[in-house]
């Protein structure tokens, strides 16, 4: 076997490893090796390096089957950190999270919707800049900086190609980041991240088929297939909040008319709103629309619930598409998820065309909250020590 060979399996072998104590542990070395077929001597050379480089860490708190306490290892959850970012034009989250996922440190900035490329820019830098310094973690120890930018992007140029919601177009961010704060930086789309987020660090770990559905400020989706995101072949695979829900309908900021994203984001619910009940009071936000549905207001209620049918018609038309095994919902307008739920069923279970679909697809909102897309964004880095 020729040296690169050899590395490579090696490589191979230590990735192996990892996984199996980020997904398993804290686990012992015996049990690694039964589960990573790979031989006890190779396991306990490769754990001394994983330990050597600050990823791995022993515990011995582990059960004893008669004798001494075996050893387990865990993941140094503080061995390494992630910066995330996740940005559109009119707000920006920035966060410090380990190798866990456990957060450090997250801070979130409003911003005028009116930013020019070159001061959205300046101003990402400059968070991620004061986080950093706020944090006071060593800059030797942050793996990357991952951005999960609401838009279409290049990812191997980390380039957002367009931002509906302000207009921008190619917005040069890992550049731009790369030369100011001298650290790799890695971009997603935010609806993508938000799905590696859910891989990572949601509750169905199994399942390595599924999509996430973003309904937020923005509505996009990711989709997972075997572990690995699909992009399409002009990045923008997963793009439903801009499928058309009805030819002459709202007019949407990419220019068409008539898409999802108008019915079903913050804004989208306001309009119902505004449209279907009279005398409505003029500070009206999404936020108030639920309290005010919690609080038994027919009117709002039925507001959300003709927003859960629009959710269900965009979910149907992607089930057709995609049909997926799992799908996963994420984002702001989920928090209405008690009157939106049952509705989002019902005309999945009117409108699917199959049984299978009708009873087979696997639908909950995920529990990971406004946290999932800055995850999503953290995982960037995290795949590629593990992957
Ligand atoms: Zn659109």
């Amino acid at each position: 076997m020729d040296r690169g060979t050899f590395e490579m399996m090696k490589l191979a072998n230590k990735r192996l490893i990892l996984n199996s104590i980020r997904l398993n542990g804290p686990i012992s070395r015996a049990k690694i090796a039964k589960q990573t077929k790979i031989t006890p001597p190779t396991v306990s050379k490769i754990v001394k390096e994983l330990i050597e480089e600050e990823l791995v860490k022993e515990s011995h708190l582990g059960e004893s089957e008669g004798g001494r306490k075996p050893t387990l290892l865990l993941l140094k959850e503080d061995g390494y950190f992630v910066v995330s970012v996740d940005a559109s034009s009119t707000h920006l989250r920035v966060m410090i999270s380990n190798l866990v996922g456990e957060i450090l440190i997250k801070k979130e900035i409003s911003q005028s919707s009116s930013l020019s490329k070159e001061k959205f820019l300046k101003e990402l830098v400059k968070k991620i800049r004061e986080i950093i310094k706020t944090s006071a973690v060593d800059s030797e120890k942050i793996l990357g900086i991952g951005v999960a930018m609401h838009g279409v992007v290049d990812i191997e140029q980390g380039t957002c190609l367009f931002s509906s919601d302000s207009g921008l177009k190619n917005i040069p961010i890992k550049e731009s980041l790369e030369k100011e704060l001298n650290l790799p930086v890695m971009v997603e789309n935010n609806s993508r991240a938000m799905a590696l987020g859910e891989f990572w660090f949601g509750k169905n770990k199994k399942g390595d088929s599924f999509s996430v559905i973003n309904i937020g400020r923005g509505v996009g989706s990711g989709i997972i297939t075997d572990g690995t995101l699909s992009r399409g072949a002009h990045d923008t695979a997963g793009e439903i909040g801009h499928t058309t829900i009805s030819m002459h309908g709202r007019q949407c900021g990419c220019g068409n008319k008539g898409c999802l994203e108008t019915y079903i984001t913050g804004e989208g619910i306001v309009k119902t709103a505004r449209e279907e009940i009279e005398n409505i009071p003029s500070d009206i936000s999404p936020e108030k629309i639920y309290q005010l549905a919690k609080q038994g207001e027919t009117e709002y209620i039925q507001v959300l619930e003709k927003v859960g049918e629009y959710i269900g018609v965009g979910i149907v038309n992607y089930i057709h598409t995609v049909d997926p095994e799992v799908i996963v919902l994420g984002g702001g307008v989920l928090k209405s998820q008690e009157f939106l739920m049952p509705i989002i069923k019902k005309t999945i279970t009117e409108k699917a065309l199959t049984d299978k679909l009708k009873k087979g697809i696997n639908l909950y909102v995920s529990d990971l909250g406004e946290n999932m897309t800055l995850l999503g964004a953290s995982v960037l880095f995290l795949k590629k020590l593990f992957h």
